[in-house]
């Protein structure tokens, strides 16, 4: 079983814009430039983001985007995280790269990027999802290292960035095999050996998604959902994506009243729980009978 030409595409797109980052992210970049660089570079290539182009710096470990307005640049010291997914036609691929402008913490990003060679060496049809997690906590251990354990990779369905079935970051009894014809994202993260090797939730949303296209009784807020569907479906956006829909302030309280309904998620940052700093590696794989293709390398 193959899967569709279009995780190919996708995948060679996100590797471009891999590269693009590393030669193009320095101390003094704005955040914003930076993720809008990356939307850019997707769209320009026929493709959509799979979701708001996420920068994380130092102990945020996941989920931050920058707002429209948002000031905030690298600075000497910083350990960067871009995450971004491509998608063609609701097909995502998901991948990570970690930028240190931080001599200490060097070894830590170079640390994730073994780690996830070594899963990406171990996986073939039918590995389970616990093995991968195995090599991966194994591979921290010995450089010294802790994993993340709360976070984990995924399956990646049409449309769904999280399709269910997880990979984690350390050996799990009891998980499901990796099957050919699936795509998976692998994403192990490292903190240092003082941090609490998980993450919890920190004091910003800016990514949401849609849950439900139930109307809510309020005709603007449901024209509103309608747009969010046809832009988005169930992919996470956030508002740099939907400044045009409304002000800041009428976006903000629509965004709020959907949320007290469920009709949308958040997706709070994720920050490392002793405040440690935080390295992350991302590609997006699918298994063959005895190996791996690499959909973002
Ligand atoms: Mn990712
Ligand atoms: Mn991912």
């Amino acid at each position: 079983m193959s899967i569709a030409e279009e995780y190919f595409k996708a995948g060679k797109i996100a590797s471009e814009i891999r590269r693009k980052i590393k030669s193009s992210l320095s101390v003094g970049s704005r955040l914003l430039d930076i993720v809008e660089m990356v939307e850019q570079n997707i769209t320009s290539r026929g493709a959509q983001p799979a979701f708001p182009c996420n920068i994380c710096i130092n102990s945020v470990a996941a989920h931050y985007t920058p707002l429209p307005q948002d000031d905030l640049q690298v600075k000497d010291g910083d350990v960067v995280k871009v995450d971004f997914g491509v998608h063609i036609g609701g097909y995502i691929v998901d991948t990570a790269i970690t930028i240190s402008f931080n001599i200490k913490y060097d070894a830590m990003v170079r640390a994730t990027e073994i780690m996830l060679q070594e899963a990406i060496g171990a996986i073939r049809a039918g590995i389970r999802a616990g093995e991968v997690g195995r090599v991966i906590h194994a591979a921290a251990q010995r450089l010294g290292f802790k994993p993340i354990l709360n976070l984990s990779g995924h399956a990646v369905a049409p449309y769904l960035v999280h399709a269910g079935l997880s990979i984690p970051n350390t050996y799990t009894a009891g998980t499901p095999e990796l099957k050919v014809g699936q795509v998976y994202a692998i994403e192990p993260f490292a903190t240092t050996l003082r941090g609490a090797g998980v993450v919890v939730n920190g004091p910003v949303t800016n990514i949401f998604s849609l849950v439900a296209r139930k109307p809510v009784g309020d005709s603007t807020l449901d024209r509103f959902v309608d747009e969010l569907w046809s832009r988005f479906r169930t992919l996470p956006f956030t508002y740099r994506q939907i400044k045009d829909l409304g002000d800041a302030g009428w976006l903000e309280r629509a965004v709020k009243s959907l949320l007290q309904k469920r009709v949308l998620r958040g997706y709070p940052v994720l920050v490392e729980a002793q405040n440690e700093f935080v390295a992350q590696a991302e590609h997006t794989i699918t298994p063959v009978e005895n190996g791996v293709i690499v959909l973002t390398e």
